[in-house]
């Protein structure tokens, strides 16, 4: 079987063609709680090495989808500002924004080679 629009596949394909230095970041879904119940969260290794998002496996696919666009906003934003790791500024707001919209943009064009076939 293949899933046609598989939107996991996609987002990643979409991420990796906007930012191809972040090939290398992992994403675990697992049994994860982060302080307060957060669903997720994105490890930066003290010496430099290669982030790493973690997701509560217990979530909705569509949830996962938006939590690795949220972290992914996050990794990005860290690599132009260290002091911007967690935040949630304009800046990081637009990269949520920018990466949100070439992911939609590209499951539509995956729904309509659907009526294609
Ligand atoms: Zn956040």
């Amino acid at each position: 079987m293949t899933i046609i629009n598989d939107g996991l596949d996609t987002l990643l394909d979409t991420i990796n063609g906007m930012y191809p230095d972040l090939k290398d970041v992992k994403i675990i879904i697992a049994d994860f709680e982060g302080e307060e119940g957060c669903i997720s969260s994105t490890v930066f290794p003290g010496d430099g090495d290669i982030p790493a998002i973690f997701v509560n496996k217990e979530i909705s696919i569509h949830a996962i989808l938006e939590v690795i666009i949220h972290e992914t906003a996050h990794i990005v934003r860290s690599k132009e500002s260290k002091s911007c790791l967690k935040k949630h500024d304009q800046k990081w707001k637009q990269i949520f924004a920018d990466i949100e919209h070439s992911f939609y943009t590209k499951m539509l064009t995956c729904e309509n080679k659907l009526d294609i076939m």
